[in-house]
């Protein structure tokens, strides 16, 4: 298989891993460490599926369907497959089905519907006032009632007074220093927005009476045709993988150094392929694709990744054991790990402390 690597290389790599960190530094003999592999592999078919789909479309104004192919049967439109794995969608126009009429608008405008085409919109032309809040208006309330009720035609502008201010004389029963300072009696005040006039200009419509059309966006035509669509989605189905990563650098081997294969549909799958692998990969091959209506499959791609791990064991009993891959850059990498005995050992001694304390704190009780 590529990307082996000889025993020899492996033991002077973990030589090497082991002089970096203060140890012996010399050479490891084959006797001084047990070798084990594994070989893995990883991948997915990317499956290319297509879809062809037509509609009724609609444009504002005279739209531009020149640089849009034209088909008569969107399922005979040929479009070649795809040679790798792509994503693709291509907008097409049905043969004589383009056409351009009036939006029934007039002319790209309609009747403003705030305004109901006045361009303006009622307002009161009396507001209340804001000091008194039409309430305590006037303190004599009695001769106040005697006075005509309402404010008077145009109502007064509002006074500049705080409602601390003290109190000025009623305009309405001309009693003295009995009424609000804003209003002077009233009440109400001029509106601010209409200014008494009654009306204000309509914001939404610029007092036009008209806005543009949302159908037509403002053209006054549109044109209809009948759109085809053909869409390349991509559809990945993962391998099993015939052999589960080793536990203890199962994050590492994610930037490992893969051998990658893409294979199209078709092609023979790799020789060196072991009869595992190749009854992992087979299935899913012949496995067929989860399509939609309208949708059939333009073509298939394996992606194969490959890597042999290397597991080295010490000789006699050592805390460690070492993994070895190749790393980035096309280089081993080496990752030593305490073995499972020496975690084991490592626990046992936890709990027997533990043992030896709990026991102590008896005796002293
Ligand atoms: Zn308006
Ligand atoms: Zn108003
Ligand atoms: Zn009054
Ligand atoms: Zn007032
Ligand atoms: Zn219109």
């Amino acid at each position: 298989m590529a990307g082996e690597f000889s025993d020899e290389r492996i033991r002077g790599e973990i030589s090497a891993y082991l002089g970096h960190r203060g140890r012996t530094g010399k050479q490891l003999r084959p006797e001084d460490i047990t070798l084990s592999r594994w070989h893995l592999l990883e991948g997915e078919v990317i499956r290319c599926i297509e879809s062809r789909t037509e509609d009724l479309e609609r444009g504002h104004g005279d739209v531009d369907l020149a640089d849009r192919p034209v088909y008569d049967d969107i399922n005979r439109y040929p479009l070649a497959a795809p040679k790798v794995p792509v994503t693709k969608s291509v907008k097409l126009v049905k043969r004589g089905t383009a056409h351009r009429g009036a939006c029934g608008c007039d002319n790209g405008r309609v009747r403003c519907a705030h305004c109901e085409g006045k361009g303006h919109r009622a307002c009161e032309p009396a507001e209340v006032c804001s000091a008194c809040e039409g309430v305590r208006a006037c303190t004599q309330y009695l001769r106040h009632g005697g006075k005509p009720p309402g404010p008077p035609a145009p109502p007064p502008k509002p006074g500049t007074a705080t409602p601390q201010a003290s109190r000025v004389t009623c305009e309405g029963c001309g009693t003295a220093e009995s009424a609000c300072p804003r209003c002077r009696g009233w009440g109400r005040t001029r509106c601010s927005s209409c200014k008494a006039t009654g009306r204000v200009a309509c914001k939404d419509c610029g007092e036009r009476g008209t806005t543009a059309c949302d159908t037509c966006a403002g053209q006054g035509s549109m044109t209809t045709w009948t759109g085809g669509l053909i869409t390349w989605r991509l559809d990945s189905d993962p391998l099993p993988a015939p052999q589960q990563r080793p536990r203890a650098v199962r994050s590492e081997l994610d930037t490992a150094d893969w051998q990658v294969t893409l294979l199209a549909g078709g092609e023979p799958l790799p020789d060196d392929l072991s009869p595992q692998m190749r009854a992992a990969v087979e299935p899913v091959l012949r496995r067929p694709a989860k399509l939609r209506a309208h949708e059939r499959e333009r073509a298939y791609w394996v992606d194969l990744r490959r890597i042999t791990v290397v597991k080295g064991e010490l000789t006699g009993s050592y805390r460690r054991e070492f993994y070895v891959f190749p790393g980035p850059g096309g280089r081993l990498r080496v990752v030593g790990r305490l073995t499972r005995a020496a975690k084991g050992k490592a626990a046992a001694t936890a709990v027997a402390v533990l043992a030896v304390v709990v026991l102590a704190l008896l005796l002293v009780r």
